[in-house]
Formats: C-alpha cells, sequence, structure tokens
C-alpha cells in the first residue's frame, strides 16, 4: 500500500458458523457479516491483526478450536461448563437464552409443558438448543440439523411443532419470516463467550482486553445499537 509497509499484519483466525444471523451470516454482497463478525475486526484492530474467517459447521468449532485450525471461535457460542472442559472462554459478551418459537397460528403449544404432549421440536446439532430439547422431549420426536435455517424451514412446512433456538436468532426470524411466534418463558440464561485454545493464554488475555477497551469507548454499545434495535 502507499505507507509501503513491509510487513503484512499477522492473522487473526475467527472459527464460525455463518447462518445464525443476526450474530454471523452471510450478506447479499456474498461478504460475512452480522454482530460476531464486527466484534472479532474490533478485537482485530485492537491487536493490530487482519482477521480472516473460517465458516465451518457449529458442532465443528470447538475441535477446529483444539486443533488450532483457527486461533478463536466466535459463533454466539454459549460459556457451557461442558465446553469450558475443552476451551477456554473470554469474559462473556452478549446475554441470551433459550425460547421456543411454533407458527403463528398454533394455539396448542404455549408453554414448554405443552411440548411434552408429544410435540416434535427441531434444533441446530451440538446447540445449547439442542440440549435443551433434549431435556423437554423424546429424543423420537427432535429433528437436529446443521444449519438453524434448516430447523426453521421444518417449522415452517408443518413438519415439526416447534424450533429451540437462542433469543436473538428467534427474534430475528420472527421479523423476517413472519407467521411464528416466541411462546412461555425463556428456558434458560445464557452468556455468550469467545472459544480460545487453553494453551493460549496469551491470545485470551489480549481478547478480554481489547473487549474492555470496545466496551469502554462505547464501540460495543454502538454494536448492540447497530444490529439489535428493532
Ligand atoms: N448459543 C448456542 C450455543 O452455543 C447456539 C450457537 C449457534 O448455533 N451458533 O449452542
Amino acid at each position: 500500500n502507499d505507507n509501503g509497509d513491509a510487513e503484512a499484519a499477522e492473522t487473526l483466525i475467527m472459527g464460525t458458523n455463518a447462518e445464525f444471523a443476526p450474530f454471523e451470516f452471510i450478506n447479499d454482497d456474498n461478504e460475512y457479516d452480522g454482530f460476531d463478525v464486527d466484534m472479532a475486526k474490533m478485537i482485530a484492530d485492537e491487536l493490530g491483526m487482519e482477521l480472516e474467517i473460517d465458516n465451518m459447521a457449529f458442532d465443528g468449532l470447538i475441535s477446529a478450536v483444539l486443533s488450532e485450525r483457527v486461533d478463536m471461535a466466535v459463533a454466539a457460542m454459549t460459556i457451557t461448563e461442558e465446553r469450558q472442559e475443552e476451551v477456554n472462554f473470554s469474559d462473556p459478551y452478549i446475554n441470551a437464552g433459550q425460547v421456543i418459537v411454533v407458527l403463528e397460528d398454533n394455539d396448542e403449544i404455549q408453554s414448554v409443558e405443552d411440548l411434552q404432549e408429544d410435540k416434535s421440536v427441531a434444533v441446530q446439532l451440538g446447540t445449547t438448543g439442542d440440549i435443551e430439547a433434549s431435556r423437554i422431549v423424546d429424543d423420537s420426536n427432535i429433528v437436529r440439523l446443521q444449519q438453524i435455517n434448516a430447523a426453521f424451514m421444518e417449522l415452517e412446512t408443518g413438519r415439526v411443532d416447534a424450533v429451540i433456538v437462542d433469543n436473538p436468532v428467534a427474534q430475528r426470524y420472527i421479523n423476517t419470516m413472519g407467521s411464528l411466534k416466541m411462546v412461555g418463558e425463556p428456558l434458560t440464561e445464557e452468556y455468550y463467550g469467545i472459544a480460545v485454545n487453553k494453551d493460549n493464554t496469551e491470545l485470551l488475555e489480549q481478547i478480554n482486553q481489547a473487549l474492555a477497551n470496545i466496551k469502554e469507548d462505547g464501540r460495543f454499545d454502538e454494536l448492540i445499537v447497530k444490529w439489535f434495535a428493532d
């Protein structure tokens, strides 16, 4: 470039599953977009690094962190005790919980108890929605899919009675698809964190520092407004 930089910035590789709007998705210009993508760019910026994105199935992200194929997973990933056995998480950055979504004209399902009346649920494989569904209904009544979009397709076409998914994502589908609604109370309270290899405590500290910086100077709040204003 014009500055004649001899050294290219080091890359920071983010693993994600870019089909989880508004957190990560591929936009109409065929670019990665979303809250997590913006946040990760800011973090990379703080670290003086170049962000690179490696898109994969959600249930492959932890192994990608373990094998060091990626430096971090930023994927609306809930901090759970089970995952903490394998990876470290940054400080929490979003509070979200699992909710039940049904078709708007469904009067039968109004709560989690109604789901237990032999109702079927679609979820994204390996997510906390999957874990919640497994707690509530029989395994034979769960449809597990690689993409949350496919889970919503099952609901739209009437092949399942409900979807269990993160609250902000449910809200997004309700706003964009219509003919859907949330029912009952949120099933969980969950916090998202950035997953980092346990051997890379230096990066974890850098990420936490970067997060603190963008929270302090207001950039984090701007992102919240940008992605969750409605
Ligand atoms: N927050 C949920 C989880 O961590 C879902 C994440 C996702 O599907 N990207 O399991």
